[in-house]
């Protein structure tokens, strides 16, 4: 099946969005934004003690007028339009006041994996999810045109890492591709219990009927059935799905589901092991259809992906923000 083939660049040549090469740009980029406002303030300088005004350069008091003002580009949540974080626009370092999520744990959970197919035995053993027994991971969906379910989550989950990296918090993702199979649903729960993440995102796509389109959120019933007890976890993970999906929305500009969850975007399911399991505020994402030739059009396109992982990120940043 094309989940076999080998794994493609996922941005392509021309993509905004392809993470940048140059040790260069960054320090160069940084070094300009402290340079222009400090010779701004050191012609003002200037001027004010009765120069000419021509050919102000900064001087001392400009560089020092810079110094100053060196970590004034921000990247705060809310600063950076959605989808505008480009390369070498979002330039400076994360500093104390730009790295909100500093000391906050959150985990990745990239939907199965690409090589789940050519391990079907392993994938297909079941294990306990509290409520019952279910098979340890599935290989997932693909676009008609072979873009596979895992491929699609394994690129937003990079996507995303960088921008929560950047705001300075510490991110681990279940399975980064480096792994034969899987892992098991009831692994991939208890990596965000050990890492005593403070949010959990899963993230799929969905195979449904072409006509069934749009994103929804899965939530966590409050269950508690065998080893499942997610009735300390339910609500946060309410707010932490809601935050997402009205993120999601904006920044994507797609629309809430239109098969599930009567337009809300949100499903409650007491069905999903890596819910069922999870001891810490955890969600899934279907972010589109892939079976749908209009979803499939966006779920493979990188720039698509970048707004979709920035939703994402600013759900998870709103939601840590208030915890
Ligand atoms: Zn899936």
């Amino acid at each position: 099946m094309s989940y076999s083939g080998p794994p493609s660049d996922p941005y392509g040549p021309s993509d905004p969005y392809r993470p940048r090469r140059s040790r260069l740009r960054r320090p160069l980029t940084v070094a300009l934004a402290a340079l222009v406002p400090g010779a701004l303030l050191g012609w003002l300088a200037y001027e004010a003690l009765g120069g000419t005004g021509s050919g102000g350069d900064g001087g001392p008091g400009g560089a020092r007028a810079g110094a100053g003002v060196s970590s004034a580009p921000a990247s705060g949540p809310g600063t950076a339009a959605a989808g505008d974080d480009r390369p070498g626009t979002l330039s400076a370092p994360p500093s104390s006041a730009a790295a909100p999520l500093t000391g906050k744990v959150v985990v990745i959970d990239p939907g199965h994996n690409p090589a789940n197919a050519r391990h079907t035995g392993e994938i297909g053993r079941q294990v306990d999810i509290g409520t019952n027994r279910k098979e340890c991971d599935t290989t997932g969906t693909a676009t008609n045109a072979g873009y596979s379910e895992a491929e699609f989550t394994l690129d937003v989950a990079h996507r995303l890492r960088t921008l929560l990296q950047r705001q300075g918090a510490t991110v681990k993702l279940t399975q980064d591709g480096d792994r034969p199979f899987g892992p098991c649903v009831d692994e991939r729960a208890r990596i965000g219990n050990t890492a005593h993440a403070d949010a959990v995102v899963s993230i799929h796509a969905d195979g449904s009927a072409a006509g069934n389109r749009g994103f929804h959120v899965i939530l966590p019933a409050a269950v508690h059935a065998g080893a499942a007890d997610t009735r300390a976890v339910a609500g946060p993970s309410k707010d932490l799905g809601k935050l997402i999906a009205s993120d999601f929305a904006r920044s994507t500009g797609t629309s809430a589901s239109n098969y599930i969850g009567d337009g809300t975007g949100l499903v409650t399911r007491r069905d999903l092991g890596g819910l069922n399991l999870s001891t810490v505020p955890k969600v899934f994402i279907e972010c589109g259809n892939m079976r749908d030739s209009k979803d499939a059009a966006l779920l493979t396109s990188g720039v698509w992906r970048q707004k979709a992982a920035q939703g994402m990120s600013e759900g998870i940043v709103s939601f840590l923000h208030g915890s």
